[in-house]
């Protein structure tokens, strides 16, 4: 396949500039010409072709299934974009005054309200423009707490299964990272914890259901023991596919929190698009959350800046509104009982493929699991390893499963089906598995060398982190 630049003829071309009021035969002016702008001479139909092939070569949720543990990559209903297309939300400026704005204001204030419902946390921000950014608001709001009550406590406590933003948002707050070590069965290692626990710890983070894909059986002692030391207790509930009207994130002793839309509420994600990261809160740290927040006054719905405790703004305008919009419908079409069933087929859904490949795949904990569940690749046959199975399955039509996280499993594969597959596709998926461990053991190039049927064969992943070209130069 030629590159745009490959294709250049000079001459061809696919444009009609407007002469924007320079006469024929008069130059541009200097300071206007774009000089250094190599771009290729290519006509119209060829430009549309190239493009066009080249979105096909992508994989995303509408292609197939799409197991990536963690990112919770489900279908996302496509009423939510018709209702993210609705002119009165796309065409509302962002300064407009109030009265213009009383529909976003309105279903901003009411998504707040459902994530409060979901998770029994007092009030939401939806302003955060991703997870990340929602743990570090939220470790920004912890940091302040302290500040006003005058101490000065510097330690963070992370699960050595979080995911890498925990540690990252803690760290680009000031605080110093204690990482709490796993049980082999999964859950945090209790007298760990009681070993590092002290008055400087500010609070833990933990994820809820963890990244194994378990929830911890001990929830609510590591929460009083965090209490005693006036410590906050932090979710990362990123992935709340579990527990939707299942389990209220604040009944298991949580005081902050936050959610990706784009993971749980089924907002389009991955290639760095817009998500949203809201964050929750106990009613002690409502007045932490950053300005503005929506609220609902008598003359409708506004933007309340007069918080004077706020941390501050931390995006700009309301926030990334289109993204709230789908997670808006989604909620509104789906209903509390809605929710709670996507939760019951989430867990049924993981629980089916845990059952169908534990015999044939390395399980490091074997218990009923959440929404997602880990497997390994010890113990596979002709040294073929998770990576290799990861672009295996890429040449049968799926997305590979989240590879060589978390951590703490050596060559890990987290698979997250969601409750949006059908039990057809799922037999499929099982199906291409044991396919691929039996290649494995038979004609283990096949996998070893995958993949065969994409547009680009087995990258030199050596090559390419030890001479990487990150621009394309004509030779
Ligand atoms: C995805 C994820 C995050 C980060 O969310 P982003 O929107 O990618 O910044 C944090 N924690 C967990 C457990 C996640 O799965």
């Amino acid at each position: 396949m030629k590159t745009v630049f490959e294709m250049h003829e000079p001459g061809k071309n696919a444009y009609m500039v407007d002469t924007y009021g320079i006469a024929e035969g008069e130059e541009i002016p200097a300071g206007l010409l774009r000089d250094e702008l190599d771009l290729p001479d290519i006509n119209e139909v060829e430009a549309v072709r190239h493009y066009t092939y080249l979105s096909t070569l992508n994989f995303g949720v509408d292609s197939g299934m799409y197991p990536l543990g963690s990112c919770t990559m489900k279908h996302n209903p496509k009423i939510n974009e018709r209702t993210a297309s609705l002119p009165g939300f796309t065409s509302l400026h962002p300064m407009a005054g109030r009265e213009c704005a009383q529909g976003t204001l309105e279903m901003i204030y009411e998504l707040g309200n459902y994530l409060s419902g979901v998770t029994g946390m007092s009030r939401f921000s939806i302003a955060p423009a991703a997870g990340a950014h929602g743990e570090l608001v939220a470790v920004m709001i912890i940091k302040k707490y302290f500040e006003e009550k005058g101490e000065n406590r510097k330690v963070i406590l992370i699960p050595d299964s979080a995911h890498g933003t925990n540690p990252a948002s803690v760290a680009m707050c000031g605080f110093e990272v204690k990482s709490v070590p796993s049980t082999p069965e999964g859950d945090v290692d209790m007298d760990a914890l009681k070993e590092v626990l002290d008055e400087n710890v500010a609070g833990m983070m933990l994820t809820s259901p963890n990244t194994l894909g378990l929830f911890d059986r001990n929830i609510h002692v590591i929460a009083d023991l965090l209490h005693e030391k006036d410590a906050l207790f932090y979710c990362d509930g990123a992935n709340l596919n579990a527990v939707m009207g299942k389990a209220r994130i604040n009944d298991m002793g949580f005081d902050i929190m936050h959610i990706n839309l784009h993971k749980t509420f089924s907002t389009p994600h991955g290639g760095g698009g817009p998500g949203a990261g809201p964050i929750g809160v106990v009613s002690k740290l409502e007045k932490y959350l950053p300005v503005p927040v929506v609220e609902k006054g008598e003359e409708g719905y506004f933007l309340n800046y007069d918080r004077p405790e706020s941390i501050g703004r931390i995006h700009s305008f309301y926030g990334n509104v289109l993204v709230m919009i789908r997670a808006y419908t989604y909620i509104r079409m789906l209903g509390a009982a809605g929710l709670r069933e996507v939760s019951e087929t989430a867990v049924l859904n993981a629980n089916y493929l845990l059952a169908k490949l534990k015999d044939h795949f390395y399980l490091p904990v074997d218990r009923t699991c959440m929404h997602e569940f880990v497997i390994s690749d010890k113990g596979m046959p002709n040294h073929v390893t998770t990576n290799d199975i990861g672009k295996r399955i890429l040449d049968y039509g799926f997305h590979a499963p989240t590879v060589y996280f978390p951590l703490i499993i050596e060559g890990a594969m987290m698979i997250e089906p969601t409750e949006t597959e059908s039990l057809e596709t799922l037999d499929t998926f099982v199906d291409t598995m044991l396919k691929i461990k039996e290649e494995a053991e038979k004609d283990s190039e096949l996998v070893t060398g995958a993949p065969h049927n994409l547009a680009f064969k087995k990258v030199d992943a050596v090559t390419a982190a030890r001479k990487p070209v990150l621009k394309w130069t004509k030779e």
